[in-house]
């Protein structure tokens, strides 16, 4: 078990969208770069997110990141985990080549929540890995829905997409939801001490595309 399997995929129709309506357009200067930003609201859960977008060139499909919400990675810079320096990357590219970054809330621990989270951490620090720490508190190793996302993207006509993950399955989730992924671009980070099991098992257990690079400068095409 890799984690797929909460969403039946497979069928050429495109699978239920989530109904998101979005607030105004704004503009969000950053340390990263100039963007605009709009919140999102999926009406069926009440979980809000937001959209970060810098000006897409035409000439290839819009970058997009969809960067599941980390407390811990994004705001307290963990070094447990390697969401802070994914999103710093994204940033950074989107701010260069333009796209959108998708914050997606509600998605703490890959679905499982910010305390659940802990739980599994306090697991980890027994000696569990990532997968079996889900698995011991008997929760989804991945339980993210990406329903909202896909509705979102629609909506912003975002419809053909270079995804920034190293997980094929977010691909194949976005595919199911008539989202066309034209590229997966890496969105990989320098490994560190603090964060090498974890990524070990997300490449070995739950297939996503690590080269588990240490200590080397970023290259992005
Ligand atoms: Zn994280």
């Amino acid at each position: 078990m890799n984690g797929v399997g909460e969403t039946a995929v497979g069928t050429t129709a495109a699978a239920p969208l989530a109904n998101v309506t979005g607030g105004p357009s704004v503009q969000l200067p950053t340390a990263f770069g100039f963007f605009t930003a709009r919140a999102w609201t999926d009406e069926g859960t009440g979980v809000e997110h937001l959209s970060v977008t810098s000006p897409v060139r035409p000439e290839s499909a819009p970058l997009v990141r969809l960067h599941s919400e980390c407390l811990t990675g994004d705001v307290f810079a963990s070094y447990r985990c390697d969401c802070g320096e994914q999103l710093e990357q994204a940033l950074t590219l989107i701010a260069e080549h333009g796209g959108t970054v998708l914050y997606l809330r509600g998605q703490e621990g890959r679905g499982i929540g910010l305390a659940n989270k802990i739980r599994a951490y306090a697991l980890q620090e027994g000696g569990a890995d990532t997968v079996e720490a889900n698995e011991q508190l008997g929760l989804p190793v991945d339980g993210r829905d990406y329903s909202a996302a896909a509705a979102i993207l629609h909506t912003m006509g975002l419809d053909h997409i270079r995804l920034l993950s190293n997980n094929p399955i977010k691909g194949s989730k976005l595919a199911a939801f008539g989202i066309t992924v034209e590229e997966m671009v890496s969105s990989e980070v320098p490994s560190r001490e603090q964060n090498r099991r974890y990524l070990q098992t997300k490449r070995d257990r739950m297939d996503h595309r690590l080269a588990l690079l240490e200590d080397q400068p970023i290259h992005q095409s």
